[in-house]
């Protein structure tokens, strides 16, 4: 059996930069990641000579971000979004600017006048609860439309989720510590996207999938690929710690010893791994909860140069589901700019009807006339990875009309 000092599960984005900085500091580290490529869900492909975003398109150059990128030695790659570029909300058929300043706010028609004043009084409601899920606070607080329509677009955008699936407690954290302070959640949302917007979003000439695959290659001796973890338990049996705690983790191949174990997996595989180790915790609950709730299905949709940054959500039938999209262009990027969308899939209300399964979701979402019109116009569109034609359905939708 070997030994290490931290075992790390999981070699997305946040074991690999944990793995960086133990590395940068000499604490001895291995991170097991089960896949045979490490980054996670972020994941970069080339299709025709173009990138395309199977994950995240763009993470904001913030002060940490900038030094992880500059030790990857990818400092050339970096493409930065101009910050000026709006950002736009799908709904109701038609992509409307997100409206973060205050003359915006006035003139859009994402949100009605009722609904724009519902959302001006979230300083009236009561303060944000751990216990609630994202959408539910959301809702309670900026109202249904303005939550529909704009906040829970934008959040659930930037997580490739689906706020209705999303604890608070972990979820909003951050805001709801920020929300005590600023006696709004307004307010503390406000000071988090306008502070978030003074990082400009990046992205790199290869894609996002560059930064994971430069640090996972400068830390190879650390990083185990082809790896699964299959169970962690206390050195000594489940339930008996050694004297010195310490954790066996363990794999097909093998186990390690290790001081401390970090798991940086999905909710749901955190859960399984952990529960032997404290059955009774509450984030182990949660982390059960969410992956009960969790969406059955994430679609990327990509086409070519636009000069926007999108985040949409589309409302369907009863509007029991919800599909969300964002956008981001990211300039630069191969042949001349590649826009990149994004669409997943959850239920967006709990009483709502079944699930559509994949095939029928991307049969769906081939026929979405937000689809056709994007391939009309750029005649590129790929849906879960593989260029379509929105003509080859079986089942016609609706003529395709120009979102811009
Ligand atoms: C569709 C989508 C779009 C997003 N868009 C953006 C965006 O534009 N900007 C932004 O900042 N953020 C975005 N996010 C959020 C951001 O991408 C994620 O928060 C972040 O990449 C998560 O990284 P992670 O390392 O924590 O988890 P993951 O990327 O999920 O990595 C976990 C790793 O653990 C591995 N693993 C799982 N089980 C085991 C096991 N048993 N043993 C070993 N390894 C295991 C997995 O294979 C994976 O590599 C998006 C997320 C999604 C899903």
């Amino acid at each position: 059996m070997s030994d290490a000092t931290v075992g790390i599960v999981g070699a997305g984005i946040t074991g690999l930069a944990l793995t960086h900085h133990l590395a940068e500091r000499g604490v001895d580290s291995v991170a097991f990641e089960a896949e045979a490529e490490a980054g996670g869900v972020i994941r970069s492909v080339e299709r025709d000579g173009r990138v395309l975003e199977v994950g995240p398109q763009r993470i904001r150059k913030t002060p940490g971000v900038a030094a992880l990128v500059e030790s990857a030695g990818l400092v050339d790659d970096l493409i930065e979004v101009e910050e000026s570029l709006p950002l736009y909300v799908y709904a109701d058929g038609r992509l409307r600017e997100a409206p973060f300043d205050r003359s915006t706010f006035l003139r859009t028609d994402l949100l009605s006048w009722p609904g724009k004043l519902r959302f001006l009084a979230e300083p009236l409601t009561s303060a944000g609860d751990p216990d609630e899920t994202a959408g539910a606070l959301f809702e309670r607080k900026f109202g249904t439309e303005g939550y529909r329509n704009f906040v829970g677009p934008l959040y659930g955008g930037i997580y490739g989720s689906d706020p209705a699936h999303m604890p608070a407690r972990y979820a909003l954290a951050g805001l709801l510590e920020r929300e005590a302070e600023a006696g709004s959640l307004l307010t503390a949302f406000r000071q988090r996207v306008g502070g978030g917007r003074s990082f400009p979003p990046i992205s790199f000439d290869d894609g996002m999938q560059s930064l994971p695959r430069a640090l996972a290659d400068a830390h190879a001796d650390r990083v185990r690929l082809d790896t699964p973890v299959t169970a962690i338990r206390e050195e000594g049996g489940a339930g008996t710690a050694s004297a010195d705690g310490r954790y066996v983790v363990e794999t097909p191949d093998d186990a390690v010893t290790v001081d401390h174990v970090v798991v940086t997996t999905r909710g749901d595989v955190a859960a399984e791994l952990l529960a032997p180790l404290a059955p009774s915790a509450q984030a182990l609950r949660d982390l059960r909860r969410a992956a009960e709730l969790r969406p059955d299905g994430t679609l990327a949709i990509t086409m070519e140069p636009a000069q926007q940054l999108w985040v949409e959500k589309l409302r369907q039938g009863s509007g029991a589901e919800a599909l969300e999209r964002a956008a981001t262009e990211v300039l630069g990027r191969s042949p001349a700019g590649i826009s990149l969308e994004q669409t997943s899939k959850g239920n967006g209300r709990t009483e709502g009807p079944a699930r559509p399964n994949r095939e029928q979701a991307l049969s769906r979402a081939r026929q979405d006339p937000l689809v056709r019109s994007l391939f009309n116009r750029f005649g590129a569109v790929v849906l879960d990875g593989q260029p379509v034609d929105p003509e080859d359905g079986s089942d016609r939708g609706p003529q395709a009309t120009d979102p811009a």
